[in-house]
């Protein structure tokens, strides 16, 4: 039997609290690094949470403190004060890791040297308009205009149609560091949540995503009309980025589906990641569980990773009003096989992510027939 281990976690939203959720069945006391009404630490009570945020030095020396490993909800965290207690504590994924993936350009640079397929891009070291008409040449418009860093939820992008757009692209995302990526005009926008274990890598199916307004909507999970083929080659081709990175844990691996079937990698997070909801209700280990084991060099038989029925992921973001997406989590209380997970984040924001809704069921039909009510309800909220 493991040894009660204590595992720290820097962030307490609804990563962290779902991760809370997974360490309370197997008695790991979880600390956690954020504000003190964060959602992860309602649903935990005892004293070795820390106070602060994980951008804080000194938080971050605290947790290390009274733990047995470390681990982040989020890839924004400080990886220098990570650095600084890696000789004292175990941290997972290694802090190199998140580094270079927490700035999307760093990320594609190294994945580069990885063979990893990925939108052609150029690095803006001025941010003036004639710089980025100048790459703007070289990519072609459209083209997605990214910020480096603190990028989530599309916040941090901005599609640049021609050149007329320049000025209010460099306007919207002044200030920041920024490149841009060739536009990639995929049929389907696929993830894999990938977990690295200290002896293995392993995968879990894929699945399809669909992002509204670039903050995702909807998980399909098995991905629809995807041949085993294409199924198994994206998850080959997460393992392999995700080989590219040291530690253990659980990371969500983004894809973009190309005309010609060919897959190109949208980017990675080290982490527990939106797409791999489903894995809750659809998987006999979710994400979270396996992060867990992972990082604590548990087992996880492979079989607990497959898909056992069709499983769709709807999230319930902010809307119109500040309890509009209660109304839609409402409504799903009558859904047959719908589990409904609500974030405890206090007064929606528009575009804020509040909670969401898995609905399984024997088919992919039946799943997208018993859930298409709710989509109707959720897109009538809509901020
Ligand atoms: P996340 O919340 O997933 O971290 P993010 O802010 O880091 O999002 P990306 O994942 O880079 O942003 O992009 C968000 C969405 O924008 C993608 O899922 C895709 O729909 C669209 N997108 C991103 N890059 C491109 C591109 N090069 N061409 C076309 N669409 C793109
Ligand atoms: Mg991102
Ligand atoms: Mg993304």
């Amino acid at each position: 039997m493991w040894n009660a281990p204590k595992v720290g976690i820097l962030g307490g939203g609804q990563l962290g609290r779902m991760l809370v959720e997974s360490a309370n069945r197997l008695n790991i006391q979880a600390n956690v690094l954020d504000a003190d009404n964060s959602p992860a630490k309602q649903i935990s009570f005892h004293d070795g949470h820390v106070t602060g945020s994980f951008k804080e030095r000194e938080a971050v020396r605290q947790l290390a403190k009274s733990c047995d490993v470390i681990t982040a909800e989020i890839e924004h965290v400080d990886t220098y004060a990570l650095e600084e207690v890696a000789s004292q504590v175990r941290v997972e994924p290694s802090w190199q890791a998140i580094r270079t993936i927490q700035n999307k350009f760093d990320q594609k640079e190294h994945l580069r040297k990885y063979g990893i397929p990925m939108a052609d891009h150029r690095e803006l070291v001025k941010n003036t308009p004639e710089e980025l008409a100048e790459i703007g040449e070289q990519l072609g418009f459209p083209m997605m205009l990214k910020s480096k860093t603190m990028a989530y939820d599309g916040r941090g992008n901005y599609r640049v149609n021609s050149k007329a757009d320049i000025p209010a692209a460099l306007e919207a995302l002044k200030d920041r560091p920024l490149y841009s990526e060739k536009w990639a005009y995929f049929k389907m926008e696929l993830a894999v949540m990938v977990i690295k274990t200290k002896d293995d890598v392993l995968s879990y199916p894929t699945v399809e995503t669909v992002q509204e307004d670039s903050v995702c909507k909807l998980v399909y999970a098995p991905a629809r009309n995807v041949s085993d083929t294409i199924n198994e080659k994206a998850q080959a081709l997460a393992r392999k980025a995700v080989s590219a990175f040291e530690g253990k844990g659980a990371f969500g691996v983004e894809m973009f589906l190309l005309e010609d079937d060919s897959l190109m990698l949208c980017e990675i997070a080290s982490r527990i990641h939106n797409s791999g909801h489903y894995t809750i209700e659809g998987c006999g280990l979710s994400q979270f569980d396996s992060h867990l084991r992972a990082i604590l060099d548990l087992p996880i038989p492979a079989k607990s990773l497959e898909i056992r029925q069709p499983s769709i992921m709807l999230n319930l973001i902010g809307g119109s009003t500040t309890d509009s997406h209660l109304q839609a989590a409402e409504h799903a209380l009558s859904i047959p096989n719908a589990s409904i997970h609500l974030y405890s984040k206090g007064a929606a924001k528009p575009g804020r992510k509040m909670g969401h809704v898995t609905v399984t069921a024997p088919t992919m039909h039946e799943a997208e027939t018993i859930i298409q009510p709710l989509v109707e309800v959720v897109d009538n909220i809509r901020a």
